[in-house]
């Protein structure tokens, strides 16, 4: 007795090869039917046995291509028609779009292994692809997705691709951006001055021979330029940093498989499943000892920024090379990634030997994503349950905030991929962001979705970039915007933006914008324990805040608590220089004396700071990421930066391999004031010094002010959450990338009893504002 079922799929089933797979297992179990695309997702109509249907939509569920994201599967059941055979309707899209566009992922198996094998033709092709695997997100210029809507759309099929194309079992169907070397785009090896020096195979060959000789070279990826040289040559190395202006930021290093990842980094299992997985972030794991690279990779830091080969070309290249490489973004200090072929030779050309690009356009720039893997420090080994309750997927006696992964930067593979709101949006919403780390969202319906990283938004390259990135994600996304969110900065590049919009605006608290975020990602809508510490962000008061407690829910916050206030002598330029913060603190916290001694040590100016500091009229700040500036400062460890946050990455560094508990006597104390709970350093900050007096090591201070800040804050946290009957809480904010001060707040809550929420999939700095301001604007407008 046949049935027939109408079955809807809604997600990232579009441009994924969903057709064919759905056909492939509709023919495997002797069902017809047919299946197409429509404006929301995939539709197929389906008739056979009843057990036959039942397979289909569980295998649907079960097996789904590996970039497919399925967002619900709805079946109903119709009159049979008798139909026979199983076809793939070529529907167009009608009406506005609803289906997500997906993001760029890497060379799957089965490419990589013609890739290789010389009886394929496509045999050392470097733009091979299928629709498993390959460039979407970075060509798409429009939708619906098809060849015309991308940069594809310039290379006519032969008629070798065109078969593949349209035969529904073919790996290939539809794959938009296939190609040969017959039909598509091709190499060229140019000189820095744009001289053409080789194309096609013998491109690659000549790129190579520089890499293996210590030049430098710009290679055109998917979403951008990379700067590359060898990553074991330490005068390239040296060489490249000099011409790239970035005194010691760190480098990501590309390398071929896992082994070769194994040999340089201490990794878990989860630090191994972000590196193999098609969206192949840099992940960020702890170094293995020994001369594995050039020092100048990474200069002072425990960890190295690791990324597998993604795209065929950098497969290519690493095969002949042979050896890890540079693979940094394509840009000067901290401009934009170089994406565009004449913006690379002006601004790339003159850093490097030589350009190895290509004529396929990337339509839009996407850096790569960067997580961190997170280790426990040496006896931490503890209870294995996940943040909320979630069961931990490592197990094994791993204590489970220590493992897995968090995201530090979400943009290629990661970015257009919609992320579920806690409650839906009923009028579209446009976010905006705030300045650093900067990403734009929309919210529409149950999802909201979040662009590419953008970059800092102070530089004029970084805005005109950020214009079109809003641009290009309402129109991919099919949202005009009723609203618009943005930080309550009043300079801020992008709340100037919103204000020239002829729309409502909402101006969301940058903290409140924080936990939202977390809220969003954990999928929860009541009222939390907000902790949020960050570098700055501006408070409703006016001043400068960064150490915030608050009582938080997607309508609304309060302020409950906040770190101690000092001046922040000199706005930008106290971030810059860590130790005119740490000026301020030791004159704040223990008196002139001691603010004199620390001066006289580090700079002659110190004398102008502690005037500057005393003001009455001084800009007040509660930053958590300038008090770990000011400690770091202290203890010697960095009185300048040359990139953000550079002095508390290394105060966490200086800890690595101390206990998490620390020393004692490192306390925060817990003061009323007229905005709840004043968290006051003092006695922690008179500690260190103490400390520092009588030649305790960096390390063993780190620790010790890393346990006693996060179990104060802790501890506030907790008693706020008994005074207004919360049972959780709620963590976020830039300085929570800091894996050891995490873990101590985590766990401090969890011993009190309190439920945790952490970011994973979602970045707790700036680069996630954007989607917290879209959630609350879209509460804010429903
Ligand atoms: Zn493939
Ligand atoms: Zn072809
Ligand atoms: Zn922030």
């Amino acid at each position: 007795m046949s049935e027939r079922w109408r079955v809807r799929i809604t997600g990232t089933v579009q441009g994924v090869g969903f057709r064919p797979f759905v056909y492939r297992l509709a023919t495997d179990l002797g069902l017809s039917g047919s299946v197409g695309n429509d404006s929301s997702g995939v539709i197929l109509e389906a008739e056979g046995p009843a057990g036959a249907l039942d397979d289909l939509a569980r295998r649907i569920a079960d097996e789904a291509p590996p970039l497919a994201r399925i967002a619900s599967i709805d079946a109903e059941a119709i009159l049979p028609t008798g139909e026979t055979g199983f076809t793939i309707v070529d529907s167009r899209a009608q009406g506005a779009p609803a289906v997500a566009v997906p993001v760029d992922a890497a060379t799957c198996g089965d490419c990589r292994r013609e890739l290789f094998d010389p009886a394929d033709r496509r045999f050392g092709y470097p733009f091979i692809n299928c629709t498993n695997c390959g460039p979407r997100y970075t060509i798409i210029r429009s939708i619906p997705y098809d060849r015309a809507a991308t940069t594809m759309a310039g290379f006519v099929m032969c008629s070798n691709c065109r078969r593949e194309y349209e035969d529904p079992a073919d790996r290939r169907f539809h794959a938009e951006p296939n190609c040969c070397s017959v039909c598509g785009p091709e190499l060229t090896l140019m000189a820095a001055d744009g001289r053409v020096l080789a194309t096609a195979d013998e491109a690659l060959d000549r790129a190579a021979s520089l890499l293996a000789a210590g030049r430098l070279l710009a290679v055109k990826g998917l979403g951008g330029y990379h700067l590359a040289c060898a990553a074991d040559d330490g005068a390239a190395v040296a060489e490249l940093r000099e011409r790239k202006a970035r005194d010691d930021k760190p480098f990501a290093v590309m390398v071929p498989d896992l082994a070769t990842a194994h040999a340089l980094c201490d990794l878990t299992p989860e630090a191994d499943a972000a590196l193999v997985s098609v969206r192949r972030p840099v992940v960020l794991a702890p170094r293995k000892p020994g001369p594995t690279v050039a020092p100048g990779v990474a200069p002072g830091l425990p960890e190295l920024g690791l990324m597998l080969a993604y795209a065929p070309l950098h497969i290519l290249l690493m095969a002949a090379v042979g050896r890890p490489l540079v693979m940094t973004s394509g840009n000067l200090s901290d401009e934009p990634i170089a994406h565009d072929d004449i913006d690379a030779l002006g601004r790339l050309g003159p850093m490097v030997d030589a350009i190895l690009t290509h004529n396929r356009d990337i339509h839009i720039r996407c850096d790569d994503s960067v997580v961190r893997a997170s280790y426990p420090a040496a006896g931490t080994r503890g209870q294995a349950t996940a943040p909320g309750g979630d069961p931990d997927p490592a197990g094994g006696g791993q204590p489970a905030w220590h493992a897995g992964v968090q995201m530090v930067r979400r943009s290629r593979g990661y970015a257009p991929e919609p992320i579920a709101l806690p409650t839906a949006a009923h009028r579209h919403v446009l976010a905006v962001g705030a300045e650093l780390k900067s990403t734009v969202a929309v919210a529409k319906g149950a999802n909201v979705i979040a662009s590419h990283h953008i970059g800092d938004l102070e530089h004029l390259a970084a805005y005109r970039s950020f214009l079109q990135a809003v641009d290009h994600l309402c129109h991919l996304t099919g949202v005009t915007p009723a609203v618009v969110a943005h930080d309550l900065h009043p300079e801020y590049l992008s709340t100037k933006f919103a204000a020239e919009l002829d729309l409502p605006t909402v101006g969301v608290q940058h903290h409140h914008a924080h936990i939202a975020s977390c809220l969003v990602e954990n999928g929860y809508s009541d009222a939390v324990v907000g902790i949020a510490l960050d570098g700055l962000g501006l408070g409703t008061d006016g001043t400068a805040w960064g150490g915030e407690l608050l009582v938080a829910d997607l309508d609304g916050f309060r302020r409950v608590g906040h770190l101690r206030q000092v001046a922040l002598v000199g706005g930008d330029r106290a971030a810059r220089e860590p130790w005119r913060m740490a000026v301020a603190w030791l004159a704040a916290a223990l008196g002139d004396e001691a603010a004199e001694r620390y001066g006289r040590t580090v700079d002659e100016r110190w004398p102008t700071i502690l005037t500057l500091a005393h003001r009455p009229d001084a800009l007040l700040t509660s930053s958590a990421g300038r008090l770990f500036d000011a400690v770091a400062a202290i203890l010697g460890l960095r009185a300048r930066i040359t990139y953000e946050a550079q002095a508390a990455i290394e105060l966490e560094a200086a800890a690595s391999g101390q206990p998490l508990a620390g020393l004692g006597g490192y306390d925060l104390a817990l003061t009323d004031g007229a905005d709840g709970i004043v968290m006051d350093p003092a006695p922690l900050l008179a500690k260190v010094v103490a400390d520092a007096d009588v030649g305790v090591a960096p390390g063993v201070i780190s620790a010790g002010f890393h346990a006693g800040l996060g179990r104060g804050v802790a501890a506030a946290a907790t008693r706020v959450a008994s005074e207004h009957g919360l049972g959780t809480v709620a963590l976020s904010g830039g300085v929570f990338q800091n894996s050891r001060l995490t873990a101590v707040v985590v766990d401090t809550l969890r011993a009190a009893g309190l439920a945790v929420l952490v970011h994973r999939h979602l970045p707790p700095n700036d680069g996630g504002i954007s989607i917290g301001q879209a959630a609350v604007a879209a509460r804010v407008v429903s």
